[in-house]
């Protein structure tokens, strides 16, 4: 699953070098060119990393990155700040923002990709990881193999979304909508109901015999694996 960046930068030259090498490292990456624009992405989905520019014309980076911080569906997503300025109180204040680092313009791009990298190991370890395991299953995202217990799991690509989905946060509760949204994508008119029906089908392919399934059934809330 690729990690998806939004770029929120006014400055055209620095956005379309941050898109170019973002993408050449994997990334999807999506440029908003304002505060509104960048308000009305995150309203339409959830990016895995926000690189927010702290100086913008009119919301600024700083009261964009305070909104973010107090929305439920964004309060976890984390954000780089890029600026201009370097000084010691405004690294702080960017910091007390809830960003969760801060880079200096001019910034070198391979340091720039580290520092993405690194946040994104810290704040989701799961999102670039190429192997997901939970309990004894195995995902491989870059040969798309699943395993239990060392037999191979077949699975048809919904199936498969639907397990990674659940794997990269394992114990959580999910309701159906959240399911739908994170498996579907929002734009999908999905009913809930065929939710039930691929859940149905992950489980039956993962199980043999008398072996647990992973998948629980939480009563007026929804689906979680392992945990
Ligand atoms: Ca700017």
């Amino acid at each position: 699953m690729t990690v998806k960046v939004l770029v929120v930068e006014d400055e055209e030259p620095l956005a379309i070098m941050l898109r170019y090498n973002l993408e050449a490292e994997g990334f999807e990456v999506d440029v908003a060119e304002n505060g509104d624009e960048a308000e009305l992405k995150v309203s339409e989905y959830t990016p895995d990393l926000i690189v927010l520019d702290w100086m913008l014309p009119g919301v600024s980076g700083i009261e964009l990155c305070r909104r973010f911080r107090i929305s439920k569906s964004l309060r976890s997503v984390p954000i780089i700040m890029l600026t201009a300025k370097g000084e010691e109180a405004d690294r702080v204040r960017g910091l007390s923002t809830g960003a969760d680092d801060y880079v200096v313009k001019p910034f070198s791009v391979p340091e720039f990709i580290a520092r993405i990298r690194a946040v994104l190991r810290r704040t989701s370890p799961e999102r670039i990881a190429d192997v997901l395991c939970v309990r004894d299953v195995t995902l491989n995202r870059e040969t798309h193999q699943v395993s239990r217990n060392g037999r191979e799991v077949r699975l048809g690509p919904t199936e498969y979304r639907l397990l990674e989905f659940f794997m990269q946060s394992p114990g959580r509760v999910f309701s159906r909508e959240q399911l739908l949204n994170g498996v579907w994508g929002r734009d999908v008119y999905v009913d809930e109901r065929t939710v039930d029906v691929h859940v149905g089908r992950l489980r039956k392919a993962l199980t043999r015999g008398s072996e647990p399934s992973h998948i629980r059934t939480v009563r007026g809330a929804g689906y979680a694996f392992g945990g």
